[in-house]
């Protein structure tokens, strides 16, 4: 009979130590927006894989779809025979993302991958080596995202030397006392100190960052980051791993802001589960790579493009976006009254179905408290719910709860969360 603390042992055994375990539990079965784990306990899920399963876990459509593509061909490489699930979702992908011209669409595997071929794609197009990331900000774990991504412990530590030409500037926070001024002068510091602006191939940044705190963008930075690249050629790139496909309210976060970024970088809830990451560009920016240059062996895998069409499907036939503004608003609803009676709760923010709180000692925002955040993760785990933590310090609750979860699914975790509050909170 195999229990979570026998495979445990054998995972420490068999598995490194640096793929790390935020609980200790082996699921044994999914089902939207539920988990059961090898003993037969349920859980509620509100991390879905880390953002993955917008759609659920094995949403009956994404696997009726890949099955039907099991039964005809699962892998031919795209570069040496192609196939038109990869073609027909790049066309909705383009006819999908913000701007007012011609796009076009490359499919990888990983959202690490997305964003390495955005940063290629932008060296290509403008001959320029440079490139500005946010502080906090996550872009991926190979050696030019874990470059870009501004969090040292414990992404970066002993992994260096990084790629050169990679530049910081300051993410927002209101909590924080950082607003839109500093963060744009934060760039232009960079361009007096670091790099002009004249070798700066792009700016890249999340909408809402996921790793670093759920730190929404305000739309006037992503407004004056679109003026500000103009003005200087350097193109704009929106990393929407975690915020894209549906998760916000919009099909790609940076729509709230009314602003058309060059390049835009997908993967996780876009395929429901399948492995699959996108970029999605300005078709002569694209274009800039000479064939041949992009691609790779499994990159759009003829059943996760299946799987991908099939949550676009999902996406109109159940109106997920209006579900996911639904969903974001019922949530921080629950956290706001949460955060009422508790003097830890620093903050309640996100965008969309994208929700988190941040707990502080007193509620000081100079002062965050990851022990308790690592104690309410643990405490809600052993009421059946899974709960993530992310942030600089993390001492940030997210909720990445499936947008298909029924409405008495989502309060039954809140009250989890509520009642694990009230226990290791006080
Ligand atoms: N960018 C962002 C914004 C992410 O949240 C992540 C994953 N958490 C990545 C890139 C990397 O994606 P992957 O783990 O699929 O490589």
């Amino acid at each position: 009979q195999a229990t979570n603390a026998l495979l445990m042992a054998r995972r420490q055994a068999a598995i490194p130590r640096g793929v790390g375990h935020s609980h200790q539990i082996f699921i044994a079965r999914g089902e939207n927006a539920e988990i059961w784990d090898v003993e037969g306990r349920r859980f509620i899920d509100f991390a879905g894989g880390i953002a993955v399963l917008n759609t659920g876990h094995r949403h009956p459509a994404v696997i009726e779809a890949v099955k039907n593509q099991l039964d005809r061909y699962t892998h031919t490489c795209f570069q040496v025979l192609a196939y038109e699930p990869y073609v027909e979702l790049a066309e909705r992908l383009n006819a999908k993302a913000p701007g007012n011209f011609a796009k076009k669409t490359l499919f990888l595997t990983t959202g690490a991958e997305a964003v390495e071929n955005a940063i290629k794609i932008a060296r290509s197009h403008t001959g320029r080596p440079g490139v500005i990331a946010f502080g906090g900000g996550y872009h991926g774990r190979t050696l030019m995202t874990l470059g870009l991504t501004g969090k040292v412990v414990p992404y970066k530590v002993g992994f260096g030397p990084f790629p050169a030409e990679v530049f910081h500037a300051r993410f927002p926070s209101k909590l924080h006392g950082v607003g839109v001024d500093e963060a744009i002068a934060s760039i232009e510091h960079i361009f007096k100190n670091d790099i002009e602006a004249s070798r700066v191939a792009a700016i890249i940044i999340e909408p809402v960052q996921g790793e670093g705190g759920f730190n929404v963008a305000p739309p006037e930075l992503m407004q004056r980051l679109r003026a500000l690249c103009d003005q200087h050629g350097i193109l704009l790139i929106a990393d929407e791993v975690q915020t894209g496909a549906g998760r916000t309210g919009t099909w790609f976060a940076v729509e709230h802001s009314g602003v058309a970024p060059d390049l835009i970088t997908m993967a996780k809830s876009m395929a429901g589960g399948f492995p699959i990451s996108a970029v999605v560009g300005r078709a002569e920016v694209m274009d800039a790579p000479a064939p041949g240059g992009l691609g790779g062996t499994y990159a759009g895998s003829p059943l996760a493009c299946a799987a991908a069409l099939a949550v676009l499907d999902a996406f109109e036939k159940e109106n997920l976006l209006e579900r996911s503004r639904i969903v974001g608003e019922h949530l921080a609803k629950g956290l706001t009254r949460i955060a009422a009676k508790h003097r830890c709760v620093a903050e309640v923010r996100g965008l969309g179905a994208m929700v988190a709180m941040e707990l502080c000692k007193n509620g000081d925002p100079t002062r965050p408290d990851a022990d308790l955040t690592k104690a309410l993760t643990v405490e809600a785990a052993k009421r059946g719910l899974v709960l993530l933590s992310c942030g600089t310090y993390g001492n940030v609750i997210r909720i990445l709860v499936p947008l298909t979860a029924s409405d008495a699914l989502l309060d039954e975790g809140l009250a989890i969360i509520a009642a694990s509050m009230n226990a290791v909170a006080g």
